[in-house]
């Protein structure tokens, strides 16, 4: 399948692409629709997942500067932290992971991510917690300025900066490997893909990436971070800055991805007995492990909206699977079935 939206931009080749968009036989007959699951969890790197692919759009760029060093901020499960210590132990650099709140408790073993984080070889400082966006670059460029001092060549990956818009890049670069995939099946367009938006980028790509290549699919974000008003004009921006990147006319208006949010509550990274329930059912149907952080909630969203008639029976529907599964060993108490 040769791909040519993304491919004038630095890449560093880190993962295997085409990820599979599988069937799904049981859920397609319990829910009446032609459910096809994107497996961006198989991209490999370390465990897969959308910020693999993302890798290798921002490494791209970074190694052509010659940076050694790279530093970035987010939550101590984080599965971008995670790809970010892969791919510099991958590619002979250094990752400065800054995450917040206290180190773990003497005793208690590290898990999930964090663990992965430590396999990896990254260095982990701990910051405060709840800073604000500000605060976390304050909080980056000091780490910066420190390792510079120390000669190292730094690159801060945050969303505020380039990493932002090679995540939305990535996932045009999926969109045009999905689209293709659907052609090549035969069996007619999908109408809608359902994809969870944290900060918004992945989304945004996507749908960029379908817009422009006239695919009629609806790309549902599936909020699991903060509510759809918020997100709206971001999910605009995203797609404005990496379509100026890429050099194409597609523009997304506000609108064109529908931002889901009936599934946000009770708030980020809390799993609840109905999320709890979507993971196992999908495990049992498919033998798949949906991390229950992002896509047990697309997987939810997506059930409900089978449920109220608002997809249509018989219509061709893409998951989009962007990893994340050592959550559930971080959750392991919520997701286990409650004693008897
Ligand atoms: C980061 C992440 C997302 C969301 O990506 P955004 O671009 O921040 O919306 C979705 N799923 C998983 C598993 C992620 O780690």
């Amino acid at each position: 399948m040769i791909l040519t939206i993304c491919a004038g931009q630095p890449r560093q080749r880190l993962v295997h692409l085409p990820t599979p968009l599988e069937e799904a036989p049981t859920l397609s007959a319990e829910l009446g629709i032609d459910l096809l699951i994107k497996r961006e969890d198989l991209a490999g790197l370390c465990v897969g997942g959308n910020k693999s692919r993302l890798m290798e759009f921002a490494l791209g760029a970074l190694r052509a500067r010659g940076v050694d060093t790279l530093v970035a901020h987010a939550a101590d499960q984080s599965n971008k932290l995670r790809d970010i210590a892969a791919a510099a132990a991958r590619s002979g650099m250094r990752a400065v992971l800054l995450v917040p709140g206290t180190t773990p408790r003497d005793g208690t073993p590290l898990q999930g991510n964090r663990l992965l984080f430590d396999l990896l070889g990254a260095e982990v400082r701990v910051v405060g917690t709840g800073l604000d966006d500000a605060a976390v670059l304050a909080a980056e460029e000091a780490v910066r300025d420190e390792l510079e001092r120390a000669g190292r060549r730094v690159a801060i990956l945050d969303r505020r900066l380039e990493y932002g818009a090679d995540a939305t890049i990535a996932y045009v670069d999926a969109a045009e490997e999905l689209h293709g995939q659907l052609l090549a099946r035969g069996r007619g367009a999908a109408s809608a893909v359902f994809i969870a938006a944290g900060a918004g980028m992945t989304a945004s790509g996507l749908a960029l990436g379908l817009k422009h290549l006239g695919a009629p699919a609806r790309v549902h974000g599936v909020c699991i971070a903060r509510p759809a008003t918020a997100m709206a004009g971001e999910v605009v921006a995203h797609a404005a800055r990496a379509a100026a990147r890429l050099g194409i006319e597609t523009r997304l208006a506000p609108g064109d991805v529908a931002l889901e949010d009936d599934v946000l509550a009770p708030g980020y990274g809390i799993v609840t007995p109905e999320l709890r329930d979507v993971v196992r059912r999908v495990a049992r149907a498919q033998g798949l492990i949906l991390d229950p952080v992002y896509n047990a909630k697309v997987a939810l969203c997506l059930l409900r909206r089978v449920a109220t008639g608002a997809i249509a029976r018989g219509a061709t529907v893409v998951l989009v699977n962007t990893g994340g599964a050592p959550a559930i060993y971080a959750h392991a108490a919520e997701l286990a079935e409650a004693p008897a």
